[in-house]
């Protein structure tokens, strides 16, 4: 597993390959990144994985701040695999010119679910997913649809760019159900039990949503109980068709989407 600092390493250690596999992360890799880059072992012949936390996608510098960092011993689990060939660690000015704003815009009716309530968010993942898909010229990325909004977005925006295939990767849990993250780490064990009573409830409520009338009224009546019921706070709870994200009234090809507060610690699943 070779390391590579900077896009002039890449470009020449990358230059001789023509079917590589890129899994881009921001690091304090866990299983669920470990799943992307199976995938990409099994389907391509060279895996890179990205380590990068992209301050242009935090929508407040506090939570920039506090997100979990652990570049060494991600490397050691990186190369314990055998599976990753390169780890790509670029410094800002690698990867990005200035410091200025995105110029890319969502469009009015992409500005639901995590659009509406960070803002500035997917701009931020679109213009770095841009700068690292020229970087790394991949032929395929893996990405999880743990992120399911991020992976919508980033497969419409980069098809209109570059001719690489964006594959969405199911969501690993851990045994007590939570969708493993990074974030996870910042929860304490107590938090962590109330986030797999959380997810019960919702996969219990996701098999009842099927002979629900209006299936979004229901679940803003669960939002209710759920947040007085363990005092979060819930930004959404959404049930929507998976391949455009509108709102849904039918159980086929569509989700129940949630994001919330732990004790300051955002969460987002899908289910
Ligand atoms: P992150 O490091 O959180 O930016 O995530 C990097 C990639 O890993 C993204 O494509 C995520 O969707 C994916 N990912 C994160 N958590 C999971 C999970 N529990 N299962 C599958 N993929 C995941």
């Amino acid at each position: 597993m070779k390391i590579l600092l900077n896009k002039t390493s890449l470009s020449k250690s990358l230059g001789p390959f023509n079917d590589i596999g890129f899994v881009p992360t921001m690091g304090s890799i866990h299983e669920g990144h470990l799943s992307l880059i199976k995938r990409s072992n099994q389907v391509c012949s060279k895996t890179i994985v990205s380590i990068f936390i992209n301050p242009k996608q935090f929508n407040s510098k506090k939570d920039f701040k506090k997100y979990p960092k652990n570049i060494e011993n991600d490397v050691k689990i990186l190369n314990k695999t055998k599976k990753v060939d390169f780890v790509y660690i670029p410094k800002f000015n690698d990867v990005f010119k200035s410091k200025n704003k995105p110029i890319v815009k969502l469009n009015k009716k992409d500005k639901i679910l995590c659009a509406k309530f960070r803002q500035g968010h997917f701009e931020g993942v679109l213009d770095v997913m841009d700068k690292l898909t020229n970087i790394v010229k991949p032929t395929k990325i893996f990405m999880g649809n743990k992120d399911y909004q991020q992976l919508f977005l980033v497969k419409k925006y980069l098809k209109k760019k570059y001719n690489t295939d964006v594959v969405g990767c199911k969501i690993i849990r851990g045994k007590n159900k939570v969708a493993l993250s990074s974030r996870n780490y910042l929860l304490s064990k107590t938090n962590l039990i109330l986030a797999s009573k959380i997810v019960k409830k919702l996969i219990n409520v996701k098999k009842n949503i099927k002979i629900k009338k209006n299936k979004n009224k229901y679940l803003s009546t669960i939002k209710d109980d759920l947040q007085k019921q363990f005092k979060i706070k819930i930004e959404y709870l959404e049930f929507r068709e998976i391949n455009n994200l509108k709102l849904s009234n039918v159980i086929n090809k569509s989700k129940i989407f949630v994001a919330y507060y732990l004790n300051g610690v955002r969460l987002i699943d899908n289910l």
